[in-house]
C-alpha cells in the first residue's frame, strides 16, 4: 500500500500580508516538496522549517522564594522543536529558586541536552 503523502495549509507569519500557503511533499522525491500560496523567497524558507521541523519560544514561570512575587517568567532563549514543548514544561514545573534574579539569568541551562537554555524575563528582588 503507498503512504499517504503529508500535506498542510499555513498562514506566513513573517509579515502583514499572512500568505495562506500549502505544502505538500512531493510524490517519488522524499525530502522534496511543493509550496503554493507564497509571494516571497522569506516564505518559502519559513514553510520549509513549519513544515519539516515546526518551533515555538515557550514562555512559562518558575517558582520563586524571597522575592516580592511568586513566581518569575521566563521563557526559552531560543525556540524550540514543537515536539519538545511539553517535555520542556515538565522540567520547568520543577524549578524552585531564590530570589533576586536579573532578567536575562540562566534558569535551566541546556534544558533537556537541547542547547537551549530557560532565562528570566524579568528581574525580581
Ligand atoms: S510569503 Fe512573503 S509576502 Fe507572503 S506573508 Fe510571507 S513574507 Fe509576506
Amino acid at each position: 500500500m503507498a503512504e499517504k503523502l503529508k500535506e498542510k495549509e499555513m498562514i506566513c507569519i513573517l509579515c502583514p500580508l499572512g500568505c495562506k500557503m500549502q505544502v505538500s511533499e512531493k510524490e517519488g522525491e522524499p525530502g522534496e516538496l511543493l509550496m503554493r500560496g507564497q509571494l516571497c523567497k522569506k516564505g518559502k524558507e519559513y514553510a520549509y522549517e513549519e513544515f519539516t521541523n515546526p518551533t515555538r519560544t515557550l514562555t512559562s514561570t518558575v517558582v520563586v522564594h524571597g522575592a516580592v512575587l511568586p513566581r518569575l517568567p521566563v521563557k526559552t532563549s531560543k525556540p524550540i522543536p514543537i515536539k519538545m514543548i511539553f517535555p520542556v514544561v515538565e522540567e520547568i514545573a520543577k524549578v524552585e529558586i531564590k530570589g533576586p534574579v536579573k532578567m536575562g539569568d540562566v534558569i535551566i541551562s541546556d534544558v533537556l541536552g537541547s542547547g537551549i537554555d530557560i532565562v528570566a524575563t524579568r528581574s525580581l528582588r
